[in-house]
């Protein structure tokens, strides 16, 4: 696997800081799964961040602060997190939450929610595209992060094969095209809304509201 296209280094010490929100932290780490240069550069900063840790930390803990930190991370531990195994076509960092069944919201074009809380108006979903589909012609009113899973697409700014992260934002405008060969799946953090256009997005548009 070739991997072309990365997160930027902000977004990865965000992820590995634990400050990026839950539906872009999926997708970072749907990526960072296939990405051994990332992998690397998130390790680095959890041990710049686990050095600044142990720094602040004072020197001798209270005797007892290890267990009352310990019972708190039991009450913490959201429902979510419960570890189990991934479902079949779903990359293993899927394993907490719950997926939709598939639907069809056009031509070759299916997606399908994935149970991540939203946070400020990001959502995941998976969009499965048929070889040699197109997907609508799109803007968005937020950020939409992209990790390719498998299969490819190709848009003004390059091509996006398994692995691959794409980040747009409000100013891109495009229409990805999905290349002959293998269906394209991908995992994706959008906020905000899908703006299509076209006759064709005109038609997907109500069944696109996630
Ligand atoms: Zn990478």
């Amino acid at each position: 696997m070739t991997i072309a296209h990365h997160p930027d280094e902000e977004a990865l010490a965000a992820f590995a800081a634990g400050t990026l929100d839950e539906p872009r932290s999926v997708v970072v780490a749907a990526h960072v799964a296939l990405c051994p240069h990332c992998r690397a550069i998130v390790a680095a900063c959890e041990q710049v961040g686990g050095a600044l840790v142990e720094q602040a930390a004072p020197a001798t803990p209270r005797a007892g602060a290890l267990d009352e930190a310990l019972a708190r991370l039991d009450e913490a531990a959201p429902p979510s997190m419960v570890v189990r195994e991934a479902a079949p076509d779903c990359p293993a960092v899927l394993a907490p939450y719950e997926v939709g069944r598939w639907r069809w919201i056009g031509p070759g074009v299916h997606w399908r929610k994935v149970e991540v809380p939203e946070s400020e108006g990001t959502r995941v979903f998976m969009l499965k595209a048929a070889p040699g589909s197109s997907l609508p012609h799109h803007g968005h009113s937020g950020v939409e992060w992209t990790c390719v899973l498998q299969g490819a697409f190709s848009h003004d700014l390059g091509r996006y094969g398994p692995g691959d992260f794409d980040a747009a934002d409000n100013t891109v405008d495009h229409t990805p095209f999905v290349e002959e060969g293998n269906t394209c799946i991908c995992l994706v953090a959008m906020q905000g809304d899908l703006e299509l256009r076209g006759w064709l997005g005109k038609l997907m548009q109500p069944f696109v509201r996630l």
